[in-house]
């Protein structure tokens, strides 16, 4: 069978082709420890979840209007532009099924065949995904491990330039979890302006951030509102990714064109999901604070753990929860050592190499798991590494 150029390209996510080997080795009895999916370990908070199913037994299950429900995007408004000193109308704000399709549309009505967009390496697959069905041309930017995961800038000003549409940015950054600084954002943002581009600031893990850093967004500096499409939702900070429900904030204009694709595909979000956005964002925060301050212990076990394996150096992230070891001294592709991983220690991790070319030599794990899960998974690690 033959299929569109434009689908040729994609390929599954990392993260399932491996959970599936993972679970045909459970399925034999193996017991796994599962650190490839990136996705909160806690339940969705009960007050959220109430929230959901009352909307459902009131009848809150009809279409509602494609970019969201009015005060879902007020609520949004508000607490996106109040985290991020900016400020933002409901009319700026589109809500999706999930981040994917705020990533995803604003593309399509950006790119045409040929423009170039700057991306990410290593960075989430759909980056590379959603440019080439857009039919532009994929140009990556090492993110360099010396400079704790921030773009490579020296890099980044040989690669912008007038054919430059769209520059992405994901700060926390999945798989790295490092964290862009506001100095790099500046050089960014006066490329970005120079060269007449957009920016799609990825800002998923905004709120999963440590050491009490504050993680400046792009749109935020001067100039860069109007040019800037801010990617944020409620998968990762409520720990709700199944419910899915995302959202993006962009120009008036730009967000007209991103809900008629809306419109025409997905049609609008489920509406008793809305209604649990408006109270996760409207209820009590403190649950999120203290996922934050178990998570941050998390990664200070994970890492200083890692860091005490010889042959394995690992940077500690400063946002989401992810790490990304070098384990390049040991002479084996990120693949066969995720492989070998799997199968000896019936630890689930991904190689590096998932998320682009300059992920080879490093690992992806998620320490959103049980600190005893994490505890035995290094020991497990430890013991065939030692071996190898
Ligand atoms: N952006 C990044 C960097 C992610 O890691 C993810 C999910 O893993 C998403 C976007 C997608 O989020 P959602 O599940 O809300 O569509």
């Amino acid at each position: 069978m033959s299929f569109a150029q434009r689908t040729r390209h994609l390929r599954p996510e990392g993260a399932y082709q491996v959970l599936a080997r993972a679970q045909a080795l459970e399925a034999s009895g193996q017991k796994i420890i599962h650190l490839e999916i990136g996705q909160p370990d806690f339940e969705t908070f009960a007050n959220i979840r109430q929230a959901g199913i009352d909307a459902i037994n009131a009848g809150y299950t009809r279409y509602t209007p494609p970019a969201g429900m009015d005060a879902l995007r007020q609520a949004i408004a508000a607490d996106a532009g109040h985290r991020r000193g900016i400020n933002i109308r409901p009319d700026q704000v589109v809500v999706s099924p999930g981040a994917k399709p705020n990533l995803f549309f604003p593309v399509l009505a950006l790119v045409e065949p040929g423009d170039e967009v700057i991306y990410p390496d290593p960075g989430f697959p759909t980056y590379a995904a959603m440019i080439g069905v857009a039919g532009g041309i994929p140009v990556p930017v090492p993110l360099s491990e010396a400079n704790r995961f921030s773009f490579d800038l020296q890099a980044f000003n040989q690669r912008v330039n007038d054919r430059t549409r769209l520059i992405i940015l994901n700060s926390p950054s999945n798989p790295t979890g490092g964290v862009i600084p506001v100095s790099d954002l500046e050089q960014i943002a006066s490329a970005a302006q120079r060269h007449h581009c957009w920016i799609l600031s990825d800002e998923i893990y905004a709120r999963l951030v440590y050491d009490q850093l504050s993680v400046p967004s792009i749109a935020a500096l001067p100039g860069m509102l109007e040019r800037t499409i801010i990617v944020d939702g409620f998968s990762k900070t409520y720990a709700m990714t199944g419910w899915r429900l995302g959202f993006g904030i962009m120009p008036t204009e730009l967000a007209e064109v991103v809900q008629l694709l809306l419109t025409h595909s997905v049609g609008c979000t489920a509406q008793f999901v809305q209604i649990a956005g408006i109270e996760a964002l409207t209820g009590p925060q403190e649950q999120v604070n203290q996922v934050l301050h178990e998570y941050q212990r998390r990664r200070d076990v994970i890492v200083d753990g890692l860091n005490s394996i010889p042959g394995v150096t690992c940077q500690r992230p400063q946002g989401a929860f992810y790490v990304f070891p070098n384990i390049s001294s040991f002479g084996y592709t990120s693949t066969e050592l995720a492989e070998l991983l799997l199968d000896r220690a019936g630890v689930a991790v991904l190689p590096g190499s998932a998320f682009g070319d300059k992920g080879e030599g490093y690992l992806r794990l998620v320490y959103s798991n049980s600190l005893e899960n994490i505890e035995q998974a290094l020991e497990r690690i430890r013991q065939v590494l030692r071996e190898l």
